[in-house]
């Protein structure tokens, strides 16, 4: 079926293109114009609106193990509560899977990755992942607090065995990447340390975070995984961090690696409060390292919950906790740390984050390694990203906000100084084109022939929130799927895998593992090939060769 998008003003920078223009979707795919005489089966009036292609979400915890029990703690957030009544059945509860796909669909976005996919929990993530519809999804596999991996470091296993040992775990887990968070410390504080930094040693191993780091980084790229390995530094949180974040871009040591929720990195020690922004630094270290992406866990003031692996800072969390429950759980692995969180305008520290935030990315030199993320629901939940679009794009809208946080922040940040208006083409950049990219993603955040015809229509408007909160239309894979802003018809997508391979020796060593530890065989965690309702749900993204 040939469907006409006609007269929009189409933004696609992977294009260079911002013009009006008409936008042809053939059988899921976009096209160049049709040949002659062939007529569209259906065309929309788009004149006066906005075209982009469908939202790239590069880090959001939507599906798996830690996401269950945050709802469990803390099931009266209410997440995403439906804005103007749900026309599909069945009714979700605010944070269902089934809700999950409405609400981002709503906006625009028509894929998203879950950063945090738990080895042993990845059919748990996957079969949950399988539930949410319309937009298609990825999981980033943890590695590098397991027992496994210390032991394969400690035992200064050769680079072609740790790279086996990543293969096999993208194989079983059927993830699209590798995701390391605060490497050792997890490990490390399950025999009670409660810092740990980059040059750290998890105890009884001796192996330092800097070598699971690299060691980890190494087999991530020699194996052509076309997503950098995707790194929740040491020290979330901690005044003075910025000195890891720029250690760690060091130690990457040209090699591709993404930084996730960089804001909560972005905090310099200096001024009467111990806390200052080092957005400016940070900019410039993104500037000097074209290996670093970032994407940047952007803070919003409300009440969200924070849901994170890194249990060590999880644990130092705890006592902020809002309203005063949390949990903590030593998994295999990283585990698990939940704490309810609420970001006030009124706090000194939230004003800071808050405004560091926006500084990194009004700052960003390179928009491209820059992507947009709140860290879902870290900073703020994902139904919340229209207001962030909106700061970015609206000097005034952030003067708004200025005038309600403390004196003292905005003295100390530089935001009030800071002029610059993303366009919508940046905003295509952050949201679509420069995700996609940094996935390995070929086949969209863009409108050329040959892409998914993954589409989003916006009413161009002063309110950026009200603009981006409701597309007027979404194709995903060529079919509608939202108009006006509501769910009309309920598709389901894919998942991405990378297979890239491994010797299978490494096999019989973790079924000795698995063994003599769990007294189980591996396979007892590995996703089958059929765990979603349709057979083709899998698409395996191809390595750089
Ligand atoms: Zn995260």
């Amino acid at each position: 079926m040939l469907i006409r998008l006609r007269g929009g003003r189409v933004i696609d920078p992977a294009h260079n293109r911002d013009a009006v223009d008409d936008v042809f979707i053939d059988d899921g795919r976009i096209v160049a114009s049709p040949a002659k005489g062939r007529e569209p089966d259906e065309i929309y009036d788009v004149r006066g609106k906005i075209v982009m292609a469908g939202a790239i979400d590069v880090h959001s915890h939507i599906a798996g193990y830690n996401v269950t029990m945050a709802r469990l703690l803390m099931p009266e957030l209410p997440a995403l509560a439906a804005r103007k009544g749900v026309p599909i059945a069945p009714t979700p509860a605010a944070w269902s899977a089934f809700a999950t796909g409405l609400r981002y669909a709503e906006m625009g976005y028509t894929t998203v990755i879950e950063p945090a996919v738990i080895p042993t929990h990845a059919i748990e993530a996957q079969r949950e992942l399988s539930r949410i519809p319309i937009i298609d999804v990825g999981g980033l596999v943890i590695l590098g607090n397991d027992d496994f991996t210390l032991g394969l470091l400690r035992d200064g296993a050769g680079a072609n065995e740790i790279e086996d040992y990543v293969g096999w775990t993208l194989a079983h887990s059927k993830c699209l990447g590798i995701k390391l968070i605060n490497a050792g410390g997890s490990a490390a504080f399950k025999f009670n340390a409660r810092t740990f930094g980059l040059d750290d040693e998890v105890p009884a191993y001796g192996v330092a975070s800097r070598t699971i780091l690299q060691g980890l980084q190494r087999a991530v790229t020699a194996l052509g995984v076309p997503h950098p390995i995707h790194v929740h530094c040491n020290n979330l949180g901690v005044a003075g961090n910025i000195d890891t974040a720029v250690a760690t871009m060091e130690a990457a040591e040209g090699l591709p690696m993404h930084l996730a929720h960089i804001q909560f990195y972005g905090y310099g020690d200096e001024g009467p409060k111990g806390l200052s922004s080092a957005a400016p630094r940070l900019a410039e270290a993104i500037k000097r390292h074209a290996n670093i992406s970032v994407d940047i866990g952007q803070v919003l003031f409300g009440q969200t919950l924070t849901l994170s692996a890194d249990i060590l800072r999880q644990f130092d969390g705890r006592r902020a906790a809002n309203p005063h429950k949390w949990e903590i759980i030593q998994g295999e692995g990283n585990g698990t740390g939940i704490v309810p969180y609420k970001y006030r305008a009124e706090n000194f520290v939230n004003a800071m984050q808050w405004a560091i935030g926006l500084e990194i990315m009004l700052l960003a030199d390179d928009l491209w390694r820059v992507l947009f993320s709140t860290d879902h629901p870290n900073g703020a939940l994902f139904v919340r990203y229209p207001e962030i679009i909106h700061l970015l794009m609206d000097r005034d809208e952030r003067a708004r906000l200025l005038d309600r946080v403390p004196l003292e922040a905005r003295e100390l940040c530089n935001l009030p100084g800071i002029a610059r208006e993303l366009t919508l083409s940046e905003i295509a950049i952050v949201t679509r084109a420069g995700p996609a990219r940094r996935l390995g993603l070929a086949d969209r955040g863009h409108l050329g022939a040959g892409a998914i015809a993954d589409v989003a229509v916006y009413t161009d408007q002063a309110d950026k929130t009200a603009m981006f909160r409701s597309a007027d239309l979404v194709f995903k894979n060529g079919r509608r799927v939202v108009e006006d802003g509501a769910v009309v018809d309920i598709s389901w997508g894919q998942a991405f895998q990378v297979a890239p391979g491994f010797d299978t020796a490494i096999e019989r060593k973790l079924a000795r593992f698995y063994d003599r530890y769990y007294g189980v065989t591996p396979s007892s965690f590995g996703v089958p090939g059929t765990i979603a309702a349709r057979p083709d749900r899998f698409q395996t993204v191809p390595c750089l060769s």
